[in-house]
């Protein structure tokens, strides 16, 4: 683990340059995996992450099936690569907590009446972590869901605010995650302004909360922007006939 930072802020900037309510670099290409129903390759600062959604499609073990709606599956995976000590492979508490919360950031979104009785599965393999994997993991599962095809009220952003030598700070990266004061990971329909998942770590007074929170807002909004660009390029690349990336 690196060791705590002195400061987290000097003149005004972090340790990696950003102002205060900055976003780390994003990039995001949906489409780019052939045997997926619809995928997404996301990289947010030093994250580097893969979306994979299959379905609509049969539910195994069958007893698990909703005659009423579809279920929603969601699994979170940090490779044991991605980290600087080695992951223990396979799924752990904290993964499966993962997992559970960024579910459920989707249950009021996808539509599951329209297909009774199947499965929509979303994998999330996080290939290199800096921060952030659950809020990265989320923005590309939405891109990857769109892709597939999956009837949705809206896509899903994410992104984190954080507190370190007393001051808000977006999207953390990882010596701030690591020492900071307070970390709290927020997913957002951006079009109707609904919180879909909320969680935090360490402390924040109510104001803080209420500028944080309008910061992680303002920065779901921007990933927004990007997510929906993405999909454009993808479907216009569909379009056009051209290879989809990875092909
Ligand atoms: N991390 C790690 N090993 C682990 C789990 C996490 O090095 O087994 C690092 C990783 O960089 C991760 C960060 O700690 O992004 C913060 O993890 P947290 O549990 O807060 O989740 P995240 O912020 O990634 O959603």
């Amino acid at each position: 683990m690196n060791a705590k930072p002195e400061k987290f802020i000097i003149d005004g900037l972090r340790l990696d340059g950003r102002r205060p309510d900055e976003l780390r670099p994003l990039k995001i290409s949906a489409g780019v995996l052939k045997r997926a129903d619809g995928s997404c390759y996301l990289e947010l600062g030093a994250n580097k992450v893969m979306a994979a959604v299959y379905g609509p499609r049969q539910v195994h073990p069958r007893h698990m099936q909703d005659a009423t709606k579809a279920i929603v599956r969601y699994r979170y995976n940090m490779a044991s690569f991605s980290v600087g000590d080695r992951k223990r492979p396979g799924p752990d508490r904290r993964s499966i907590e993962i997992s559970k919360v960024c579910r459920d950031a989707f249950q009021p979104v996808v539509i599951k009446e329209r297909h009774p009785r199947l499965a929509i599965d979303v994998f999330v393999e996080v290939l290199q972590a800096g921060a952030g994997t659950r809020t990265a993991g989320i923005n590309a599962a939405s891109v990857a869901l769109a892709d597939a095809g999956i009837a949705m009220k809206s896509l899903v952003a994410s992104c984190a605010v954080g507190k370190v030598d007393d001051t808000l700070v977006l999207d953390l990266m990882k010596e701030e995650d690591n020492y900071g004061q307070a970390d709290m990971p927020i997913a957002v329909i951006p079009t109707t302004g609904e919180i879909t998942l909320l969680q935090m770590d360490g402390h924040l007074t109510r104001d803080e909360f209420g500028t944080g929170f309008k910061m992680a807002m303002e920065g779901c909004q921007k990933i927004h922007e990007a997510q929906k660009e993405a999909l454009a390029k993808c479907y216009q690349m569909k379009d056009d006939g051209g290879e989809q990336v990875g092909e």
